[in-house]
């Protein structure tokens, strides 16, 4: 094994009772796929997939019985899912224990067909070399590399390379996973690979549906280096694949992606949401609903992106405004859509909103209008949001002020 600091203790423990559970049912048992690459690659591994030659649901309940935490079983894929105890900290708290298949694609573009099979049939079932290998736990074959097709060649060369010519047609979901992992990495898509990028695959990926195809934006933003994984996208021609382009991502809003508000702002952003929002804030109304449609969009996210683009359209409109009218504005806005648009624009008010404005209520309330005899109906909200936009305007200072001012409005 290499450095054993990339993978923590916790995961090092779980890799060892499984692969004593394992040896004592004599099932031979592996971690494959992003953990192989990247320990070989010297990164720190995140998720954990094992496979077994055998019966995963056996192994599975084997472990439950020995270390708690129940398990789920599947029995039609003979997959597990092992709900860890709580003896074990680790998120996630699951783990997927998978028998080794084989998987064939009836119709292009389809979910495959599924049969137990041998870890060689499962590794060759992979999107990229780099991720088809795997490491045998159990017993005395602990820390062997199965490296069928060589993806430790490729690796050293940083190249990605699909296992055969109708890779990206059975699933072109998977050439999202190579320009991420091309850019993750630095690598380069080797050019046997990006010809399978062509009218046949991209066919078929105009066929997938919305929630798949924006499951792999979601990867995309989730990552440190989206910005150079949309531009590529876009070179490869991605975003012409479907009847209406997708926006190309404004490369001015890249040093934007992985930003953060600053803690003074008081609001928590959704990453993932906001570069939604970057991506499609230059866009007109039109091709903001046909793609919101398409990539089946939250309805929070439709809305949000919408009332963005209005907003960026007043912006010009409201630069003189006094804070109120900014303000009123602005309320009626998501704040990440806010916090978006003063991103981009550097527009002070939308700062001052943010920071300040938001807050500021008269400090007058109803009660105190009840208090004095004024008959209860709309009046009420009228004379609130005047002595609002008082305080807002700086017409109203401190409280006296707020009082003469009550005084004249009523
Ligand atoms: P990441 O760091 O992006 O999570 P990962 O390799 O762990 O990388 P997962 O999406 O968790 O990626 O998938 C686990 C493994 O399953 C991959 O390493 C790959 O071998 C295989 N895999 C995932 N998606 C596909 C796919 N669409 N086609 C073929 N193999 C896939």
């Amino acid at each position: 094994m290499r450095d054993p600091n990339l993978i923590p203790p916790e995961k090092q423990i779980l890799l060892s009772n499984i692969a004593d559970q394992a040896a004592s049912l004599g099932m031979p048992c592996y971690i494959v796929g992003g953990f192989v690459r990247d320990l070989l690659l010297d990164r720190r591994v995140n998720d954990l997939d094992i496979i077994v030659e055998g019966d995963a649901i056996e192994l599975g309940t084997a472990l439950v019985k020995k270390h708690g935490g129940k398990v789920t079983l599947h029995t039609k894929f003979r997959t597990a899912i092992w709900h860890l105890p709580l003896t074990i900290n680790l998120q996630p708290s699951t783990l997927d224990l998978i028998t080794a298949r084989n998987e064939t694609y009836k119709q292009a573009g389809a979910l495959p067909t599924i049969k137990p099979s041998t870890i060689d049939d499962d590794l060759r079932r992979r999107d990229f070399t780099i991720s088809a290998m795997a490491i045998r736990l159990d017993g005395g074959h602990f820390g062997e590399l199965l490296d069928p097709l060589n993806g430790q060649g490729d690796l050293k060369k940083g190249i990605i390379r699909a296992l055969h010519s109708r890779s990206f047609i059975d699933d072109p979901t998977r050439i999202f996973r190579a320009v991420r992992y091309e850019q993750r990495y630095s690598f380069n898509l080797h050019s046997s690979s990006s010809i399978l990028i062509n009218p046949e695959s991209l066919s078929i990926l105009k066929t997938l549906s919305g929630e798949r195809i924006r499951h792999e934006f979601d990867l995309i933003f989730e990552e440190e280096n989206s910005a150079r994984m949309m531009a590529r996208l876009h070179e490869l021609g991605i975003f012409d694949v479907f009847n209406l382009s997708l926006p190309k991502f404004n490369d001015q809003y890249s040093g934007f992606l992985n930003s953060e508000p600053p803690a003074d702002f008081g609001i928590s952003v959704n990453k993932i949401s906001l570069n939604y929002l970057l991506w499609f804030m230059d866009s007109p109304v039109e091709v903001i609903k046909y793609h919101s449609k398409r990539l089946d969009f939250t309805s929070e996210l439709t809305e949000t992106s919408l009332a963005l683009v209005r907003l960026k359209k007043e912006l010009a409109s409201l630069a003189d405004a006094k804070p109120s009218k900014w303000t009123i504005s602005l309320e009626k806005v998501p704040l990440i859509a806010v916090y978006a648009l003063w991103l981009v624009s550097n527009e002070p008010a939308l700062k001052e909103f943010l920071l300040n404005w938001r807050y500021i209520k008269a400090t007058i309330t109803g009660a105190d209008l009840k208090a004095r005899g004024i008959p209860t109906g709309p009046r009420y909200k009228n004379i609130l949001s005047q002595l609002r936009t008082a305080w807002l305007d700086g017409d109203v200072k401190n409280e006296k002020e707020e009082e003469e001012l009550l005084n004249t409005l009523i």
